[in-house]
């Protein structure tokens, strides 16, 4: 699959999440910049080699080891969807698709118009998740994990009896 904002940016030294161990994913100056709450970015340093933690339970959203900064949850601007787990779950901050709208579609429709719909506003260039998705990166990968669960719980054709 094509993605539209693949950040490559690389991050020395450690890259895991002090509070859950996993491998974050490195994100840009330009995504924390734009996420997270000015009085928290003003008490930064560098903000060079943060990483993105995609740990759903986990409450660290972005950390740097380096400099010992972890910020949390609440020193986002923005729901971080595979944190949440209450309605309205966020999956594409670009064009405002959360799983409630997918869910819907799926059990109105039994699929959902989602990828097809982003993958075209990707391709005229219209997305800008460097900006506006917390994790920097394309949301049609988390977009398509959606729809799949949203078919396995509500498209009862799809079920074989
Ligand atoms: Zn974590």
């Amino acid at each position: 699959m094509k993605s539209c904002c693949d950040v490559k940016i690389k991050v020395s030294g450690n890259t895991s999440c002090k509070e859950c161990g996993n491998k974050g994913k490195p994100v840009s100056e330009i995504t924390l910049k734009s996420l997270v709450k000015e009085p928290v970015i003003e008490t930064i340093e560098s903000l060079d080699g943060f990483c993105f933690c995609e740990t759903p339970t986990c409450g660290v959203v972005y950390f740097n080891n380096e400099q010992q900064a972890y910020l949390h949850k609440e020193d986002v601007k923005v729901r971080v969807g595979i944190k949440e787990t209450e309605s309205p779950i966020p999956v594409c901050y670009c064009f405002g698709w959360t799983q409630e709208k997918i869910f819907e579609q799926i059990k109105q429709q039994g699929k959902s118009t989602a990828v097809k719909e982003i993958s075209a506003k990707v391709k005229a260039g219209e997305c800008e998740c460097e900006r506006k998705n917390p994790s920097g990166r394309c949301c049609l990968g988390e977009v398509t994990k959606v729809v799949k669960k949203g078919i396995e719980l509500y498209d009862k054709t799809s079920k074989k009896e």
